[in-house]
């Protein structure tokens, strides 16, 4: 099977969330599986950088606004990648993918990335080159416009007849993100009128590209089986539960793995003393790096705990922040890797300042860090409002440094709560708390301290946390049978 996705973001070329973990393992996963994939992004700066080998696949004439662009291919680590170079929508001095310097979203995002969904469509159906994907999925908003392409491509008119299109799949990683524009923005999209329309990706009086995946992919999946149950509700929807009841029977629940090769504490390059499961007396030093590192005091006998998150409402730091006493009054350590919200970065350093030694707080988004972070702290908070999946508490298992997480989302599906009956069975892997507030979050930090003090047990729950399967493996076979009834549904029926 042959399987295109259409991401804004991939790792290792460009990430600024977790949608880029999937992008980039994913692929990699299902090629055991026989699945031949194509990644196509955009060609950031950066990530043409990394890429010099990539040749030129095919012309791009006149892409929303600009001469020049083409489509360029090329292998990176195993994963077969297509990117836009459009250096008039992407080749930009400072900012980010969404972003620009000012911390502002790009003024022509939404021609950004409809240049990437166009590219999609094209790619999908066969009009760039000889691969012709059997399947494509989309990932987020940035992606999403392939399908209103696609949509408009299959009804072509009368003369003209109508394409074999590929089965679509979108994955919403975060239904925060809707990429809303207003109406005026849409008659560069070359969109038929009625897909702008109600029954199109009107929305609430804009457009919604996230909304035009939404209505004309065939599937939809997010990135656990709870937050799939969430989105439905008025209080997690975001405005589209509505639309996602309609088509909650096409809408499945795949909770995300993680890159093995990437996140190993035994093979992890990052990581100063590599340890396992059963070498877990290895991970000591690594604890005694990161307190140097981060200015804290050097102990084993205290609880460190550690952030690693973009700095957002979403991910509930402004609970801990007014749960930190009970830390304080536990004189366990905390250590903060984080970027976002200029209030929520500035409190925390000036707790940072206030309890010098016992909280360090590091602003900015650093790779290396956040894995020196994961190998050396005993626990890792979590505590979002809302969490589609969540990749932290991901690696805070397979590092057995267990995930303190608010009962939401991915977070309620992967980490099995050390209540007594969990401890006793040995099922435990780290702690929850419901509802999500200071102080329930305040109880599950007393809990984890308790359970810290108790080093037996506190280990037994570290093994069994590291041994979980949190790898790709599973997620990927669930996406294989996903594509497959896709695709098997897509099949013209035998002619009688
Ligand atoms: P989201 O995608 O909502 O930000 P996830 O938990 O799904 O949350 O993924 C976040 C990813 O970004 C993880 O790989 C995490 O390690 C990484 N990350 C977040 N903030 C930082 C940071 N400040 N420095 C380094 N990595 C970070």
């Amino acid at each position: 099977m042959k399987a295109l996705f259409v991401t804004p973001e991939c790792y290792p070329l460009i990430k600024t969330g977790g949608l880029a973990d999937v992008a980039g393992a994913l692929p990699l996963a299902l090629a055991s599986m026989d699945v031949e994939s194509r990644v196509l992004l955009p060609a950031y700066p950066g990530v043409r950088e990394q890429l010099i080998g990539a040749r030129k696949v095919a012309a791009l004439p006149d892409l929303f606004g600009g001469e020049g662009a083409l489509l360029a291919g090329t292998t990176s680590e195993g994963l077969s990648v297509l990117l836009v170079e459009a250096p008039h929508l992407f080749a930009r001095k400072g900012g980010g993918p969404y972003l620009g310097p000012d911390g502002k979203d790009w003024p022509d995002n939404h021609l950004r990335f409809a240049a990437l969904a166009w590219a999609g469509a094209q790619t999908a159906l066969g009009k760039l080159g000889p691969w012709k994907p059997d399947l494509v999925h989309l990932h987020d908003w940035q992606a999403a416009l392939t399908a209103a392409y696609l949509h408009a491509a299959s009804n072509p008119g009368k003369r003209t007849p109508k394409p074999v299109l590929p089965a679509t799949l979108l994955t919403i990683h975060n239904l925060a993100f809707q990429g809303v524009f207003p109406h005026a923005v849409s008659k560069p999209l070359h969109l038929p009128a009625p897909a702008l329309g109600h029954d199109g990706m009107e929305y609430w009086g804009n457009i919604s590209f996230l909304k035009a995946g939404v209505q004309w992919c065939d599937h939809l999946s997010t990135v656990s089986p709870t937050y799939a149950r969430e989105i439905l509700t008025p209080e997690h929807g975001m405005g589209f539960d509505g639309l996602l009841r309609l088509r909650a029977h096409e809408l499945s629940g795949i909770v995300n793995g993680i890159d093995d090769t990437v996140w190993n504490p035994g093979t992890d390059p990052l990581v100063s003393s590599p340890y396992s499961a059963r070498r877990l007396e290895a991970k000591a030093p690594n604890k005694a790096a990161l307190q140097l590192e981060m200015g804290l005091h050097v102990r084993v006998d205290v609880p460190l705990f550690c952030v690693v998150s973009r700095l957002t409402t979403q991910k509930g730091l402004d609970l801990l922040l007014d749960a930190m006493h009970v830390l304080y009054a536990r004189g366990a350590q905390l250590a903060v890797l984080g970027t976002g919200d200029r209030e929520l970065q500035d409190a925390f350093r000036r707790e940072a300042e206030r309890y010098h030694g016992q909280v360090s707080m590091v602003i900015g988004f650093d790779e290396p860090l956040s894995h020196r972070m994961q190998a050396g702290a005993d626990a890792i908070i979590v505590p979002s409002r809302f969490e589609p999946c969540g990749l932290t508490q991901l690696y805070g298992l397979r590092y057995g440094t267990l995930p303190v997480v608010a009962r939401v989302g991915g977070l309620a599906d992967t980490v099995i709560d050390a209540n007594e009956a969990a401890l006793r069975d040995g099922v435990a892997t780290g702690f929850q708390f419901s509802p999500v507030d200071a102080v329930q979050l305040g109880v599950a930090l007393d809990r984890a301290c308790d359970l810290f003090a108790d080093k037996l047990a506190w280990q037994r729950v570290q093994k069994r946390a590291m041994t979980r399967d949190v790898g790709w493996g599973i997620a990927a076979i669930s996406y294989l049978d996903l594509y497959r009834r896709l695709v098997d549904a897509k099949r013209p029926a035998p002619a009688r």
